[in-house]
Formats: structure tokens, C-alpha cells, sequence
């Protein structure tokens, strides 16, 4: 499914703040309703169920908190994401929403970047939310069919494989917990990374409440996951309040007065990558709620031990994408200078070029070559003269903002680019350029004369330069000129 048909239903009272937001959506190819209070939400979403929903958190006739908890409790919208849309700040929303089930929220007033990003993160997640679930629904049945069948694990395993192969394995880790809580009906679900031994464990994950995320906890203060992460299998607490395991944290609890919530906890380990990374999915019911069972202990360590084997397979996808990013980069490359290549600088200087065409922006170019520099080779060596083209790339790199870029054009001869930068602004960094290149001390350094450079100062959009061959052009004859003249100088 792309952008272009998600459908998403924006709620707000404030007119312009409804025509902007659904501006922004439908420039995107989104398919945009519309409605201005609860009532006329309700009716949209009578018509057809959205992908998305913008709700406002202050509308007439009703609270948008309220209408978020109204949704998040019939069945029929419960899992439509909701982005909630209000000025309060993100940390007060989050207070104000705590618990409801709000996917995300957008500050006014909004920057369209930042919503689309959000939107689009939204839509991905709740499209492999949905993908994940309906794997699951199809494994939990193919799981009850087969019961008595040896093989039915490693189903599961396989179908859950293939479904969450794309995500990254936090993601996975916050599906799952989501998953084997709604299946079965807890309340608490989260994943703690930690290995037997440790004293502290990290909430990679926590159903219900993201606020829990990367927080550290004391595994002194959770007897029912050290038992687990020792002993390496599963450890089922029907009741803390006779748990012999918790016999000591109950006196504990008593004398500080700690009343503890939670009924029955199940903990099921799991290793990674030989135990590099491990964990436990930690579940938990509250008192008021059904005791856990040791039926449960096996269901959720099935869909548990699925888990891992996707998680797996999603790290061994995402160290292969970082491999194509490494290569990427290294086809951009010069190897000995780790400036860029010149086929890189084209692409580079060519997309520069259309901004500044559509922004009326100025871009000038700066030809560097040294000078004489074949004497250097023939007196010191080649690799003498390697060394002095890395130091000559450093002194650029190390000279220019960072929007500027630095290129090797060809053997000893550098290209700088200076977006927003004009003629004059080029000239006088080429004068610094050539005075620091000047005052390098490499070549005395190894007995010989000083190393100089001559350069040529292009700039765009003058009456000589239109395209960015014209740029290339107008450089290298300023080069050119420069050497003319007697070289050590700059020219434009
Ligand atoms: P000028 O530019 O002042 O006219 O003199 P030059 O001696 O610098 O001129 P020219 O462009 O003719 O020579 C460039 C030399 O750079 C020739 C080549 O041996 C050397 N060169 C090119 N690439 C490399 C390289 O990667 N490493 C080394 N050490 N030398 C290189
Ligand atoms: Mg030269
Ligand atoms: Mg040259």
C-alpha cells in the first residue's frame, strides 16, 4: 500500500488548522476526511474505517483525550492509530494521554516535514503491526490444529520468519510484546535485556508504557528473572503473595509498605547471536485478574521462541544493510585521500546546481593543483608524495564548513565547492587556502623546498557560467592563468 491510498481522518475545530493539515496530506497523495468535532468524526468513521487519525485534543462538545478513550475502547476503531495533534508539549501530552494508546503526537503548529515523517512512521508501523498479527492469528490457529504435531513449533517459527524479516529487532522486540499481551489479555508485557549474572537489566521494550523504555532495573528487586535468566527456561509465578521465590521481597515489601499490584508473572528467557544479546520477556497479570497458567507458560514461550528466530533474521538484514551502506560509501571515495571521487563530485555539484537553479542560489568552485609537484615525487619518492596529498586533503576538509565539499579531481589536483558562497567570498578563502598550504611544514619536514599551490576561482551564476561544465571550465582556465602568471597564487 503507498501513501497515495492511505486514507487518514484529521478531527480539529479550527478551521485553517484543518485546511492546512489536510493541504499538506492530500499534496502528499493522501486520500484526506475531515471533520470538526466528535460527532462528525463518528459519522466519518460510520463511512469507512481510516488508516490514520489526526485527532485535536481540545474540541467543541468534547475533550479529544475523551474521544481517543472512547475509540481505544470499541473494538471496532481500537486499532487505528491515532496521532494526537494539540500545543501542548509532547512530554505534557503523554501525561495527559498516559495509558490510552495514543501512537504519537504533533506540536502545534506543526512543521509539514515533521508531521509527514510522523505519518509516514505511523502508517509502516501499523501496516506490520497488522502483517505480524495476522501472521500470528494464522500461526495461533495453526497451532491449535496441530497441537499433537511435533512439527507445529517450527511452523510457527517459519511463518513468523517470513512476516517480520523486514523490521528492525526493536521493532520486533515491541510487536511481540504488544502481541503475546493481547493474546493473552495482559496487561504488562515488556522485554528486559540481560544476561545471567548481571545485576541490572535494560526495558528494551514495555507494552502500555513506552516510558519505560531503556530504563535500567535492579534484578535484585525481581527474584522471578534471575531464577529465569540462571536456570535458562521458563519460570511461571502464579501468585506473588505465596510465591515461595518472593519470600524475602514480600518482608521487604511489608516493612517499606510497598503494596505491589501484580498478581502472576511468567518469564521466558532467550539468547541471541550466541547469548550476545538476551532477555527475557517478562508478562505480568494484575490482581484483579486471572492467575497465569502453566498453559499460558507454553503458548507464550511458542510464540516467544518464534520471536528470537525472527529477530535473528532481522539482525542478520540489518548488518547486511549496513555492509551496502559501507560500500556505498567507498564507491564515492577516493582511497587514498577519503575526499570524494570525481564521479561522486558531478553528482554532487549537479543536484547543487538545480537547488541553486530553483532557489536562485549561488555556488562557486575552487581548482586546486599543486605546484611543481612532480619534483616532490622525483626527490622524495612516491610515497613522500602520497603522504603530502593526504595531508593537502586534510588541510582542505579541515578548512571548509560543512556544506562545503571537497573533491580529488585528479592527481594532485583538488576541487572545493562553496554553496552560498559569491566570487569575492571564493577568492579571499582560496587567498587563506593558498597561504596555509604555503605554511605547511611536511615538505621541510622531509629536507625539501616549500610546496605550494596555484588556484582558479569560478563562481556561479555570472554572465560566463550557466551550467556545471561552464563551472568546471571557467576553474580550470583561472587554473590555468594562475600557473601562467608564476604559480603560489590565485586567480578568478
Ligand atoms: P605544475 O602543476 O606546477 O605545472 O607542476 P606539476 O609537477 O604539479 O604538474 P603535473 O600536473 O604535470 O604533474 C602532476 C604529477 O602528479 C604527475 C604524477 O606523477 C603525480 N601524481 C599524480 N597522482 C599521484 C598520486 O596519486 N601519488 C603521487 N605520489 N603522485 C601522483
Ligand atoms: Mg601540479
Ligand atoms: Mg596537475
Amino acid at each position: 500500500m503507498g501513501a497515495s491510498n492511505a486514507r487518514i481522518l484529521i478531527a480539529d475545530d479550527d478551521p485553517s488548522i484543518l485546511e492546512s493539515l489536510s493541504g499538506v496530506l492530500r499534496d502528499s497523495g493522501f486520500d484526506v476526511a475531515a471533520g470538526d468535532g466528535r460527532d462528525s468524526l463518528l459519522r466519518e468513521l460510520g463511512r469507512t474505517t481510516p488508516d490514520l487519525l489526526l485527532l485535536d485534543v481540545i474540541m467543541p462538545g468534547a475533550d479529544g483525550v475523551q474521544v481517543l478513550q472512547e475509540l481505544k475502547e470499541d473494538a471496532r476503531w481500537r486499532d487505528i492509530p491515532v496521532l494526537m495533534v494539540s500545543s501542548l508539549s509532547p512530554d505534557e501530552m503523554t501525561e495527559k494521554t498516559f495509558g490510552l494508546g495514543a501512537a504519537d503526537f504533533i506540536r502545534k503548529p506543526f512543521r509539514p516535514r515533521e508531521l509527514l515523517a510522523r505519518v509516514h512512521a505511523q502508517l509502516r508501523m501499523h501496516r506490520a503491526l497488522m502483517q505480524t498479527r495476522n501472521a500470528l492469528r494464522f500461526a495461533e490457529d495453526e497451532l491449535k490444529r496441530a497441537r499433537e504435531d511435533a512439527e507445529s513449533r517450527k511452523k510457527v517459527v517459519d511463518i513468523l520468519h517470513e512476516v517480520t524479516g523486514d523490521l528492525a529487532s526493536d521493532e520486533i522486540y515491541h510487536l511481540l510484546a504488544r502481541r503475546v499481551a493481547r493474546a493473552l489479555n495482559l496487561s504488562r508485557c515488556s522485554v528486559i535485556l540481560a544476561k545471567a549474572g548481571d545485576k541490572t537489566g535494560i526495558v528494551a521494550t514495555a507494552f502500555d508504557d513506552p516510558a519505560l523504555r531503556h530504563i535500567e532495573i535492579h534484578l535484585d528487586r525481581y527474584p522471578e528473572i534471575t531464577a529465569a535468566l540462571e536456570s535458562g527456561n521458563p519460570v511461571l509465578v502464579e501468585d506473588l503473595q505465596s510465591s515461595p521465590l518472593h519470600a524475602n521481597i514480600r518482608t521487604e515489601w511489608k516493612t517499606k509498605g510497598v503494596q505491589v499490584p501484580i498478581r502472576s508473572v511468567i518469564v521466558l528467557p532467550f539468547s541471541l547471536n550466541d547469548g550476545e544479546q538476551a532477555g527475557v520477556f517478562f508478562l505480568r497479570r494484575m490482581a484483579t485478574e486471572p492467575a497465569l497458567t502453566p498453559e499460558d507458560v507454553d503458548f507464550a514461550d511458542t510464540v516467544v521462541k518464534a520471536a528470537v528466530a525472527a529477530i535473528v533474521r532481522a539482525q542478520l538484514l540489518e548488518n547486511t544493510r549496513a555492509e551496502n551502506t559501507r560500500l556505498e560509501v567507498l564507491a564515492h571515495t577516493d582511497p587514498l585521500t577519503q575526499t570524494l571521487n570525481r564521479r561522486a563530485l558531478t553528482v554532487r555539484l549537479v543536484s547543487e546546481m538545480d537547488r541553486a537553479r530553483r532557489y536562485n542560489a549561488i555556488i562557486s568552485m575552487l581548482m586546486v593543483d599543486l605546484d611543481h609537484f612532480k619534483k616532490v615525487n622525483d626527490s622524495k619518492g612516491h610515497l613522500v608524495g602520497d603522504d603530502l596529498l593526504r595531508e593537502i586533503a586534510h588541510l582542505l576538509t579541515d578548512s571548509v564548513r560543512s556544506v562545503d565539499f571537497v573533491a580529488r579531481y585528479g592527481g594532485e589536483e583538488f576541487v572545493v565547492v562553496l554553496p552560498e558562497t559569491n566570487q569575492v567570498g571564493a577568492v579571499k578563502f582560496a587567498e587563506r587556502l593558498r597561504e596555509r598550504i604555503e605554511a605547511m611544514q611536511f615538505v621541510q619536514a622531509h629536507g625539501g623546498a616549500r610546496v605550494t599551490a596555484s588556484i582558479g576561482v569560478a563562481s556561479y551564476p555570472t554572465s560566463e557560467v550557466h551550467t556545471v561544465d561552464d563551472l568546471f571550465a571557467r576553474a580550470d582556465e583561472a587554473l590555468y592563468r594562475a600557473k601562467a602568471e608564476g604559480r603560489n597564487r590565485v586567480c578568478q
